[in-house]
């Protein structure tokens, strides 16, 4: 259930109901709005009667939330979470856009393509040191490595970073590097991680698992918010259907119903929910037009070269495009995309594989 604190209720009241809430057993989180405080009361479904806070000072109501995820949703906090990185205010009117290659390879590839993004108007970049791949056999991605390389990057050109971790035990070493943890899809449910990316306090962006719902998505998040780690942006990537032309299939319908359940930023990845660099440009397009507050974009200095997504990746030239592309469909629907003006070095020559 949640409280729903009287209008300018006072500090004072306010811990007296969260003293109360713990009393009980239960644990308090509180969503303070503009003009309102919530208390939420979380906890297993041991009944508890609302008049127990009904009938103190300060209190307004009680409503008890149906949905089996309590802070993720929109009763619990009505506004918008707004995460700031690195100037950018993820989940507010803008709309942000993270770039950069699948993989972390080398630290010229990670220089070329971070300046390539930037000049894009790209303020926080991707690439996995950490590479979750379905075979033993692929390129795993360069692990420490990789992640210094992105120090190094990022200390060079001011870009912010959003790097995979894949198991609990790395989240502090990978925390040292990155500004946003990503936990990738086929971690969505590894909940020994979620519990310590909750723990790490970062700002986290979860994937959708590529076979879970969204009340399963919701109830990940819920599990990294239950740590009072509320910078969680929720990412679809597409869902596996029967459908084989594509890698995944994006689930366009998931930004309006995640944008109605829940407070949390959405961002769309149609990179992996493509699967093939020509779809990346018209469904990133589509899921601004939807409502998503980011997108996660593939992107790399020489696709053909590409250790792992190669097919996805676009090439800086076409990235820059696209962002303008963009720009005026963010316009259109009441957004914002901020942009730079494109570097006239960027290659302009396109191979037949990758973007
Ligand atoms: C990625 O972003 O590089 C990645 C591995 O994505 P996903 O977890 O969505 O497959
Ligand atoms: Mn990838």
């Amino acid at each position: 259930m949640i409280i729903i604190m009287k209008m300018g209720a006072g500090e004072e009241r306010i811990q007296e109901v969260v003293a109360q809430v713990e009393e009980l057993g239960f644990q308090a989180h509180l969503s303070r709005g503009e003009e309102r405080t919530i208390i939420g009361v979380i906890g297993d479904e041991r009944p508890v009667s609302p008049h127990v806070f009904e009938l103190m000072e300060g209190v307004e109501r009680t409503v008890p939330i149906l949905q089996p995820f309590k802070l993720a949703s929109r009763d619990f906090k009505p506004e918008d979470t707004i995460i700031p990185i690195n100037g950018m205010r993820i989940g507010s009117r803008e709309v942000t856009v993270m770039a950069g290659p699948c993989a972390v390879e080398s630290r010229e590839q990670m220089l070329e393509a971070a300046w390539a993004v930037k000049e894009a108007g790209v303020r926080i970049l991707r690439g996995g040191a950490f590479k979750p791949r379905t075979s033993p056999y692929s390129f795993q991605g360069l692990g420490k490595e990789g992640l210094e390389i992105l120090g190094e990057v990022k200390e060079e050109t001011g870009l912010a970073i959003v790097t995979e971790v894949m198991a609990p035990e790395d989240v502090p070493l990978v925390a040292r590097y990155a500004d946003i943890l990503q936990v990738g899809a086929r971690n969505m449910q590894n909940f020994s991680l979620l519990h310590a990316v909750g723990e790490s306090k970062m700002p986290i962006l979860l994937k959708r698992g590529m076979m879970a719902t969204l009340e399963e998505l919701l109830m990940a998040a819920e599990y990294i918010l239950s740590h009072d780690n509320y910078r969680v942006m929720l990412c679809e990537r597409g869902i596996r259907t029967f459908e084989k032309y594509t890698r995944n299939t994006l689930d366009i319908n998931a930004v309006p119903v995640l944008k109605g359940l829940t407070h949390l930023p959405v961002i769309v990845d149609p990179s992996h929910g493509t699967g093939r660099w020509e779809l990346v440009g018209p469904v990133a397009r589509a899921a601004v037009a939807a409502g998503a507050d980011g997108l996660l974009i593939e992107v790399h200095p020489h696709p053909q070269r590409a250790l792992s997504d190669g097919a996805q990746s676009l090439r800086p030239e076409r990235f820059a495009q696209l962002m303008k592309e963009l720009r005026r469909v963010a316009e259109a629907v009441g957004r914002e995309i901020k942009l730079q003006t494109p570097n006239s070095k960027l290659q302009t020559s396109i191979p037949s594989m990758g973007g």
